[in-house]
This record gives C-alpha cells, structure tokens and sequence, in this order.
C-alpha cells in the first residue's frame, strides 16, 4: 500500500482558538479579544490559566483555562494541537522580558510550525488572521504523515 507523505486536514468553519499572553501583554489581548468579540464568540475559546480566566472576567466571553503558562499550560496547548484539538493561537508574548519557561514557549511555537497552524505573536498579525476570509470557511492544509514518518523510521533505523 501507499502511504502518502502528507495527509490533508481541515480547519474547520467553527475553530478551536487558544488565548495566550505574556503578563506585560495580558491588557493588550483582552483589548483585542473585546474589539474582536462579535467573532470570537462563533469559536471554541481556550488558554493558558490567567489570560484564560481575565479574559473571561473583563469580556464574558466563555475561554476554557489550561494550567498558567510557566506551570505547563503552553505545553498542555502543544498536546492539543498535536491531538488536533487546537487550530488557530493568538500568542501575545513580550519580546523584551526573559520568561522562565522559555523552553515551553519556543515548543509550543514549533509543535505549530509542524502542524501548519495559524499563529499570531502580535497584534498586527492578529488583526490579519480574524479578517481573513478563512475565518468563515473550512481551511485544508497539508500536515506531515507521522504515520508513514513512524513506519519509516521503524523499519529503516
Ligand atoms: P498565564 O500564562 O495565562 O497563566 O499567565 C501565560 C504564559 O505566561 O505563557
């Protein structure tokens, strides 16, 4: 049988939307998240600990919360996206502050350069994604095939 390299996945028209922010940039993304209300509440909504339950608290809008980032939320995010139940992240991080879990922080921006996942690290970027037109259709994208990647691997190594 043929495996093929890639395999085709779909963002789905409803999507699962992860809400972090470093703490100097916590104000900005709940600014962000009431501007962008009328379209946040089509989504699923989820983050990391804090950002999660203060953008709840000053928007209403419904974010299921991870644990705090620096205690394995931005990783428990990572797990998600690999599972696929996250698909598009708003990162607001600060880039001018030394975070303890910057080995976290540098995962979860790779897990999602791996699975092809929208992901905004600023405002401006932010502000592109929510327009798109994508954000009122399915979107398929190509994804690595970790099942022939691990059947590869096992036979050949
Ligand atoms: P927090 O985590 O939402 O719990 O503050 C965010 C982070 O620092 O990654």
């Amino acid at each position: 049988m043929l495996i093929e390299d890639f395999v085709t996945l779909t963002i789905r028209k409803q999507k699962n939307i992860a809400l972090i922010a470093h703490d100097s940039k916590k104000k900005e993304l709940i600014e962000w998240c009431e501007d962008n209300k009328d379209i946040l509440k089509k989504h699923f909504l989820c983050g990391t600990g804090t950002t999660a339950r203060m953008i709840t608290d000053k928007t209403g809008l419904p974010v299921k919360g991870y644990n705090s980032g620096p205690l394995g939320g931005d990783q428990q995010i990572g797990a998600k996206i690999v599972e696929g139940s996250v698909d598009f992240v708003i990162f607001f991080s600060d880039p001018l502050e030394a975070q303890p879990h910057d080995p976290d922080v540098k995962a979860l921006l790779r897990i999602a350069q791996v699975y092809d996942i929208p992901m905004a690290n600023n405002r401006a970027t932010a502000d592109f994604m929510i327009t798109s037109k994508f954000m009122e259709e399915e979107y398929n994208h190509k994804v690595i095939n970790f099942r022939k990647n691990v059947e590869q691997r096992a036979t050949t190594l």
